[in-house]
């Protein structure tokens, strides 16, 4: 039986094989893309991640895999179809019908963020449309942009770029907000940021890079000429598998804290997927890490 199983291969999952080999516990790291790195793959740059300023997302992506692969990290390439409690720990399931028991299990299977599923929102993405005001905002200083979306990210993004670009657009499709009325007052103090209320995105336009958003309102079609669109309209957490096991809230993240302990003794959670204030590479890859010392210990109790 393993010590642990990790299932995902974004930067919490690589960061945590790291910790598990060094720790020498013996584990495996189960991806189910096609290459290792999660999210940050399809990101055109980090620019936060300390030390490595403007580096590309896939050169990162390669860079924790390649630190995995020195440190001697196991990695098995498949679907895992089941989690399921057994005497002493778990029996993790692979497509295909292979199985593995592990005494814990550690999910970093990430989130996805949610997509309009508009014309131009696939085509300009990397090229004028994100889903990361934290990460791509830079790139935007001293020009006009939009933000969509009602809830804390939008509204936070939203302060954020009005801080270095010329002009922000927050395009939402109600009156009313659904972020904390504290970001809402200081958004609507802000010189620089228009509300674009009861509107909805219809179409991104461009040539190579984003030229324009067009949105629909009451009043009819309204064309923001912009060079970014940042869309914050949330996020899909991965936790399917989790489902039956641990406790979720309301929106589908695993209930976690900062120790990523979840509701099931021997099941553990980090990155992108638990419940946490900021989901960046930088802390899935903290949970990554904290998650294998809370692990360690868990060992040493059983
Ligand atoms: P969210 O709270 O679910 O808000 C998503 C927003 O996008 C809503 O305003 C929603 O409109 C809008 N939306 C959804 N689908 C849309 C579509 N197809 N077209 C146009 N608009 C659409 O998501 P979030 O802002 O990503 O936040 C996720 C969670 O993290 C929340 O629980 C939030 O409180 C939390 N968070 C907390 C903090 C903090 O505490 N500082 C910071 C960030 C995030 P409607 O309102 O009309 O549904």
């Amino acid at each position: 039986m393993l010590d642990t199983i990790i299932i995902g291969a974004g930067p919490a999952g690589m960061a945590a094989g790291i910790y598990a080999a060094r720790a020498e516990l013996s584990h495996l790291v189960v991806e189910s893309g096609l290459m290792s790195g999660g999210q940050i793959v399809n990101t055109s740059e980090v620019d936060n991640y300390p030390g490595l300023m403007g580096i590309g997302g896939f050169d990162l992506a390669m860079k924790f895999r390649e630190h995995c692969d020195r440190c001697g990290v196991q990695f098995r390439s498949a679907a895992v179809t089941e989690v399921k409690q057994e005497e002493g720990g778990f029996l993790v399931s692979l497509e295909g019908g292979e199985t593995h028991l592990a005494k814990t299990v550690l999910f970093a299977t990430g989130a996805r963020h949610r997509k309009l599923e508009i014309p131009g929102e696939a085509e300009y993405t990397g090229s004028g449309v994100s889903y990361c005001a934290t990460c791509d905002g830079a790139f935007f200083k001293g020009k006009e942009v939009a933000v969509i979306g009602g809830g804390d990210v939008a509204v936070e993004d939203a302060l954020f770029l009005a801080r270095g670009c010329k002009k922000v657009y927050l395009v939402h499709r109600r009156e009313e907000f659904r972020a904390a009325k504290t970001l809402v007052s200081r958004l609507r103090a802000c010189e620089n940021v228009e509300l674009v209320l009861n509107a909805v995105p219809v179409r991104i336009d461009g040539n190579g890079q984003v030229e324009a958003l067009l949105v629909k309102g009451a009043d009819g079609e309204q064309k923001l000429l912009v060079a970014g669109v940042f869309i914050a309209v949330g996020m899909i957490p991965d936790t399917g598998l989790l489902k039956n096991l641990v406790t979720l809230d309301a929106a589908g993240y695993v209930v976690a804290g900062e120790d990523c302990r979840t509701s099931l003794p021997g099941i553990f959670a980090a990155g992108d997927m638990r419940t946490k204030p900021l989901r960046q590479v930088i802390t899935a890859a903290a949970d990554g890490a904290t998650a294998i010392r809370e692990i360690e210990v868990f060992l040493h109790q059983l």
